[in-house]
């Protein structure tokens, strides 16, 4: 799967893909990445790439003719590439959008704005617009970045174990359960004896019911959409009485 990158600052985008897990995927051949620069597309000296919003207003607006030449390159090296707009007026991704760009294994070609953002003909061209979030950013080069980070874990070899991305948060819709490491006692915060119990079957009730404490207590809009198995209702209804507990102590 290729992530070709339309931006005006491609040296972001190949610093961050120089290391860790990224680094080893594309090292492995296992993704590659490519940037395509609208800039080199500019035909006056000044090498123009933006211009004043057309009825007046603050800041600079991207041109459609070195975006579009950007986009024409991209298309020849992967005619299938599906364009991605990174925009906040977009769709705002989600582990389950994650999960679709991942298994339809087609090559993505991000394009990254700047400045005031696109003219609207640039972002017609797209074929889907993405947001990762109600903020705004300074630019789409590290949305799509997290979008390509979210997306290789689910790529076969780039992750340890590939049981690795399908049990973190998110992937049935409710908050991943605490985890640990040694040392067993840290400052005198222990780990739960339960986790050193070598039960696996109490190990696994544990784990799931404090994967749905953490998702009732931070994210209880989850719940509602939760791919909840039997016997979740009654962990949750322990967990409510033990809130209740607490919160008579
Ligand atoms: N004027 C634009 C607006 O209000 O929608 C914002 C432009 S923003 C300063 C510049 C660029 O950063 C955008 O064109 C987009 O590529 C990127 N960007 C900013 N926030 C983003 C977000 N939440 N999600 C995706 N891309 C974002």
């Amino acid at each position: 799967m290729e992530f070709i990158f339309i931006t005006l600052f491609p040296e972001l985008i190949e610093q961050a893909c120089g290391h860790s897990i990224i680094k080893r995927a594309v090292d492995a051949g296992l993704l590659s990445v490519y940037c395509v620069n609208p800039r080199d597309f500019t035909t006056d000296k000044h090498r123009t790439v933006d211009d004043t919003p057309c009825g007046g207003g603050v800041g600079m607006v991207l041109k459609p003719e070195p975006f579009s030449a950007a986009i024409a390159v991209a298309k020849k090296r992967s005619p299938q590439g599906l364009i991605v707009a990174l925009t906040p007026g977009g769709k705002t991704l989600c582990q389950k959008q994650v999960e679709k760009l991942a298994g339809q294994g087609q090559d993505l070609i991000f394009l990254c704005g700047h400045y005031e953002g696109f003219d609207e003909r640039i972002l017609e061209q797209a074929d889907i617009k993405i947001s990762i979030g109600d903020y705004v950013l300074t630019g789409g080069e590290l949305p799509a970045l997290v979008i390509m980070d979210a997306i290789a874990r689910f790529i076969p070899g780039v992750l340890g174990k590939a049981a690795s991305a399908e049990e973190e948060s998110f992937s049935s819709s409710l908050l991943e359960y605490p985890q640990y490491t040694r040392p067993i006692d840290f400052e005198g915060a222990k780990v739960p004896d339960v986790l050193l119990s070598g039960n696996h079957a109490a190990i696994k009730r544990w784990r799931r019911k404090e994967g749905i404490r953490a998702t009732y207590c931070f994210r209880p809009d989850l719940l509602a959409k939760a791919n909840l198995e039997e016997g979740d209702g009654s962990l949750l209804l322990e967990i409510i009485e033990e809130l209740k507990g607490k919160q008579n102590e």
